[in-house]
Formats: C-alpha cells, structure tokens, sequence
C-alpha cells in the first residue's frame, strides 16, 4: 500500500501550505475556523513575498481611481485579462491595504501622513505602496508573521513540504506532507488551499527563492485539477548579474526615478526601441536585454543621474546586494540580466480562488485567476495575493461543513519514495532557460519537451521536488508550444505577432487540452 510508510496523521478544517502573503493572508481571514499552516522552510522565509520590494499598487492618490488602475493592469494584460478580477482587485485594494495598516505593517508615508507613492513602469498614476524604502515586501512578512504567530486558530507546520494531494471520490481531501526528518505526514481537510507561489528557479537565472517549484502546481496536476497560462512567464529585465542565488533584484522603482540603461558603449539603446524608453513594458525592456547579450555585449543600469542623499534609504535593499557585489551605485554601472521573476500561469481559479476540482483552492502566485492576462503590472500581484487571499478564506468559511472524513489516515495518488536526484535541478534549469525562455520557437520547444521527456524517464515515478520541476517545465513548454503567436511575455520568434484566434487562454487537465475565454470558465477542448 502506498500510505505504509505515512507515520503521523492530522485531520483540521483547513489546511493552507505556504506561507508568503497569500498563504498568511488566508489563514489569518479563516479565523476561526481551526487551519494547519504547512511551510517548506520557516515561516515567511523562502518566499517570493519576502524579497519584493518595489511595492503594491493601490489607487489611492488624489488624481487616481480603481478605474484608471483597471485600465493600465488590462492594458498590460494585451488583451487576456478577466475585466471581472480586474474590477474586484482593483476596487478592494484602498480597503485591504488599510487592514494591512490595522495589523501593523508601516507603509512608508511623506511628512503630511499620506502614503508616500512611488511610480513604476507603465502605471499612468502614482500609486505604488512601499515599506521602509525597498524593503516593502519584508515589512509585509514581519506584520503577517507576528499575525499569525499570535493567532490560536492557526498551527504553523514548518520545514515541511507538500508532496501531493489527496483525492477521494473526485474531491481534495488532505495532503501528504514529506517532513523535514524524511518522514510522512497525512493531513486530512474538506479544505486545502495551495499558495505554493512561483516556479522561477526552475529557470538558471532567477530573482526567485529556491524554494519557488511549482511544487502546488505539479501536485494539482496530478491531481487532475485544471491550470492555465502555464506559458506566460515574465522575465525581469533588471537583475543584478552576479554569484548570489537567488540574482538580487534592481528594482523597477530605480527606473521610474530615472536610472538608465546603457550597453557597453554607454548608449541608451532603449531610444531605438520603445517611445517609453526605459519604463516600456518589462518584456520589451527583457527582449533587448536579453539579443544584446547575444552578441556577448553587457547591458548596464545606470543609477549615478538619480544619485542623491535619499538612495540609500529609499533603495537599501538595493544597495546592500551590490555592496556583496561590490559596485557602489553612487559611480558604478551595475551589470543587469532578465531573470524569471514571476509566473502568470497557475492553478485556474475563479475570484474567490476555487479551483476545478471541489475541496481545492488557490492563490498567490500559485494561482491564475486571469488578472495579469498576458503580462502582469508591476506590484499588482501583491495585491493579487492579498485579495484573493481574503477572498478564499470568505469562501471556504460560506461553504465550510465542518471535518467529516473519517479518521483513516488517507492514500497519495504518487508513490512515496522520496530519493533526491543530483544533477536535475541544474539541468533542467539550463533547459528552461535556453529553450523556453525570454524568447521561444517550435524548435527549441520541442527540442526542451523531448529533453525534459528523457529526464522524466530516467527519474522513475515516485514523489521528488526534481519531479515537480520538469512535471512544471514541460507543461510550460507545452503551453508555449501550443499558443503560435507572440503575446505580452510570451513572444516566439516563429510568430512575432499577436494573433486574435489566441485571444484565448490555454488551460491544461491530465490529458486534455482547451482553451477558455477570460470571463468563462466553459474549457473548449482541443483536437
Ligand atoms: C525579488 C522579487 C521582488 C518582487 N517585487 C514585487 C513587488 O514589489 N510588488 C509585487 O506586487 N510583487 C513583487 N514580486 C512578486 C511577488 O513578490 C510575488 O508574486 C508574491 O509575493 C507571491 O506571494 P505568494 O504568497 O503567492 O508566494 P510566495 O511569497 O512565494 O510564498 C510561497 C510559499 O510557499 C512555500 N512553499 C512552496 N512550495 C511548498 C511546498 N511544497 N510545501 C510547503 N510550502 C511550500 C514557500 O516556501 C513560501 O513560503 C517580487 C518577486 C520577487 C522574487
């Protein structure tokens, strides 16, 4: 039997795994419903939510509104952004910004008390939140941290890892845990929410934790339960090259003030490409980072024309990673690289983050709700995962009935072994980033499926992070392969323009293969 070797067993109303925002957010709103918090190292730590540092967007200045925030996110989106999410998100944030406030996080604010606002790219307004600077994702751990570290509903699992789902009669109904000791743990639950986060360290170069697997991904699809997007990753343009892991982040905010990015020759060669210059959308800024580096030419960002007495505090983040790194931005250029930075793709979900599959929510990063459609605003997942945090912990609480499983512990759906396999994470990682990366064609794709195909075989079936890293790469490039057009953060060099037949999202369930329309959750099967 495959449980055999499970040697503890818990049964709660919810169980959440992860613990950046949307995970702490969720099991904070479920109060008082009692919840497992499961995190694969400490509590906030190796998370996405942990490093962010630019900022939330909330429209919150004078001359701004939820309206003008929906409209720069769907114009960003090209086209696939749900209008409905985008509503809700953008409407709740002033509000859940302010519970933020109310449990302690200390927004950055100017002498008048307001928010002080900063800019980011393609934002037509001022509204990007921030905390002590650049530090604002840090602040926002701390806050919900202290939070959830105080609340008797909650019981934190730390150094633990989710493995797989459990399904019973077409429902999640737990998870298996594999235990920082090498041991199994079955958690038993009407309600598990995945806010497992990103998957960028599958890629060689990423501003993301090591942590970032997919791991929520891999386990909902072998679960059979419906993804989508999986091929819109986005790519940072500006991450600082060096030896540090994950690559330190420079932050588009040093853009919005007015660093600049130069080549080698010390020209701005953004002036040849795009009429925002630096601030153009994140893809088009990656792409012309990314072909000046194939002609092995260094591109740079330039910090010295916003130099002033404030940088160091309103960038400290900033200036503590090139310090490891040697370079003082007060004269250096700073050497950047496009690093995955964040997955669009996800498990499917509606606003209240349900999946396809009852039992089983998500949000996060974890999660496509069709907010970001093909590239996503900077700082608006954040409050992404804020809101539909919320949103989740509302819904389980209106549906919740209360733990009637039944006391036996429970069966995964994959065999539990656990053995670790050297040398995969790198090779994978050298695939997705040459091959299903900032650009794609049919053929690096299929050369990275049948590449990826062969290290899948060569691992066998039982439970591993490796198996949850090429489960997730090749459905990446399965999805990148299918969608024939370039499109926000997907762009393949076979079809460099968007075509309307893929105004569509391509959605992903065990075998089958569909497509939805933002604003349906009715999947049109492809032949
Ligand atoms: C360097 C950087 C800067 C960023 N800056 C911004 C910004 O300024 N504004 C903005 O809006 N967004 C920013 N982003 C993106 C944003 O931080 C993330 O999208 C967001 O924090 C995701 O939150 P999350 O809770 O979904 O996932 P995360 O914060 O990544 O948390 C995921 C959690 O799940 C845990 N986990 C993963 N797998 C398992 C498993 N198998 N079992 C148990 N636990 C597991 C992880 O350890 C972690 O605790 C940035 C991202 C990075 C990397």
């Amino acid at each position: 039997m495959k449980n055999e070797i499970i040697d503890e067993f818990k049964e709660t109303g919810a169980v959440v795994v992860g613990s950046g925002v949307a995970g702490m957010v969720t099991a904070l709103k479920l109060s008082p419903i009692p919840v497992l918090l499961v995190t694969k190292s400490g509590i906030g730590e190796g998370s996405s939510s942990y490093l962010a540092q630019g900022g939330v967007a909330v429209a919150v200045g004078a001359d701004d509104s939820p309206e003008l925030h929906s409209v720069d996110t769907e114009s960003v989106g090209k086209g696939l952004s749900d209008d409905r999410i985008v509503r809700i998100i953008t409407e709740s944030a002033p509000e859940e910004v302010k519970w933020l406030a109310d449990i302690g996080v200390r927004f950055d604010r100017d002498e008048s008390g307001h928010y002080s606002l900063g800019k980011e790219g393609a934002h037509s307004r001022r509204r990007i939140l921030h905390a002590h600077g650049d530090r604002t994702g840090c602040e926002l751990v701390r806050a919900l941290r202290s939070a959830v570290r105080k609340s008797p509903h909650i019981k934190i699992i730390e150094n633990n890892s989710a493995a797989d789902l459990v399904k019973t009669d077409g429902r999640i109904t737990g998870v298996i845990l594999r235990k920082g000791d090498g041991g199994w743990l079955s958690l038993k639950s009407d309600n598990t929410v995945l806010a497992t986060g990103g998957i960028g360290s599958i890629y060689r170069q990423s501003t993301n934790p090591v942590e970032s697997t997919g791991d929520g991904l891999a386990m909902a699809f072998r679960a059979g339960v419906r993804l989508a997007d999986m091929e819109f990753v986005q790519f940072h343009p500006t991450a600082l090259l060096s030896d540090q892991k994950p690559l330190p982040l420079l932050t588009e905010a040093l853009r919005g003030e007015g660093a600049l990015l130069v080549d080698d020759k010390g020209r701005r060669f953004m002036k040849d490409i795009h009429a925002l210059l630096e601030l153009a959308p994140r893809d088009v800024v990656a792409r012309a980072i990314w072909d000046r580096g194939q002609d092995n030419s260094q591109v740079f960002l330039d910090c010295t024309p916003i130099w002033n007495a404030e940088f160091p505090s309103r960038f400290p983040t900033v200036m503590s990673n090139c310090s490891v790194a040697g370079l003082d931005p007060s004269r250096d250029l700073l050497p950047v690289v496009p690093a995955a930075h964040y997955h669009i793709g996800g498990i499917f979900t509606d606003s209240d983050g349900r999946s396809s599959v009852p039992g089983l929510w998500a949000c996060g990063e974890a999660a496509a709700t069709l907010i970001h459609g093909a590239n996503r605003l900077a700082s608006n997942s954040l409050l992404e995962a804020l809101i539909v945090g919320g949103r989740v912990a509302g819904s389980i609480k209106d549906t919740c009935e209360g733990t009637s499983l039944g006391t036996e512990p429970q069966e995964s759906l994959t065999a539990l072994t656990g053995e670790v396999f050297p040398g995969i994470r790198e090779k994978v990682a050298g695939i997705m980033w040459e091959k299903v990366g900032v650009l794609r064609s049919e053929e690096s794709l299929r050369t990275a499926l049948a590449e990826l195909d062969e290290l899948n075989e060569a691992l066998g079936e039982g439970l591993s992070e490796e198996m949850n890293i090429i489960t997730v790469g090749r459905l990446i490039a399965r999805s990148a392969l299918i969608r024939r057009e370039s499109r926000g953060v997907h762009y393949r060099t076979d079809y460099t323009e968007s075509d309307p037949m893929w105004d569509k999202h391509i959605c992903l369930e065990g075998d089958v293969t569909g497509t939805v329309r933002s604003g349906s959750d009715s999947m049109e099967v492809m032949k």
